[in-house]
């Protein structure tokens, strides 16, 4: 099912938001990519490169499957997530910084076609735990970016509430729950790799930039 939005987190890990020299948010910094920005991991990555460096950002992306209004109940805004992937928030960093500069609103740089790239769904029931959940980003097999969960500055079921009272959240709509440190310049001919381990396995999603 297409969603009819997939809702962005800024700044959620205190050390990706020193790396940009941002300061650490007191409420969660939230943007909109369009469905069309979509892709699936076996697309690879595309981007005009007259607009410069296009950076990886692999987040968890968390698919809601019951609606959402207004909620201020934590747990019941997590319960609504109905499956998990992880997903690359791909960033036009230089028309991002240019964007920022004067105060213009980012959509230039992270709603672009290709601009969300998305692993396969995972079912809750292959998770341990949403809310101590690591995962893994390589690129050319060299570990770039380690996601932690317990280390989000707003805990997964509090963040959903929160998106709720800005945007009701429809069935399908998806929320990228924002990067961790070690965000890059991507090159073309890389191979990069999403790595979420799960109860009984290990999932990994390869990435081609073209
Ligand atoms: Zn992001």
């Amino acid at each position: 099912m297409q969603p009819s939005k997939i809702v962005c987190v800024g700044r959620s890990y205190a050390a990706h938001a020193e790396e940009l020299g941002n300061a650490v948010p007191e409420q969660p910094i939230l943007f909109i990519k369009p469905p069309s920005s979509l892709v699936s991991h076996a697309d690879g990555i595309r981007w005009n490169a007259s607009l410069g460096s296009c950076h990886y950002e692999c987040e968890l992306v968390l698919r809601i499957d019951h609606r959402l209004s207004n909620i201020s109940d934590a747990e019941a805004a997590l319960s609504a997530v109905g499956a998990i992937t992880l997903g690359l928030d791909l960033t036009l960093r230089d028309v991002q910084n240019q964007l920022k500069a004067k105060g213009l609103p980012w959509e230039r740089a992270k709603a672009f076609d290709g601009s969300c790239v998305l692993g396969d769904w995972i079912t809750l029931e292959q998770v341990l735990d949403l809310n101590a959940l690591e995962y893994q980003f390589y690129v050319n097999d060299e570990l770039r970016q380690h996601g932690d969960t317990r280390l989000l500055l707003f805990k997964l079921g509090e963040l959903i509430a929160e998106i709720s009272q800005c945007f009701s959240l429809e069935p399908g709509d998806l929320i990228m729950t924002g990067t961790p440190a070690g965000v890059g310049a991507l090159s073309s001919g890389q191979q990069l790799k999403m790595v979420l381990p799960l109860k009984e396995h290990t999932a990994e999603w390869i990435v081609q930039v073209h």
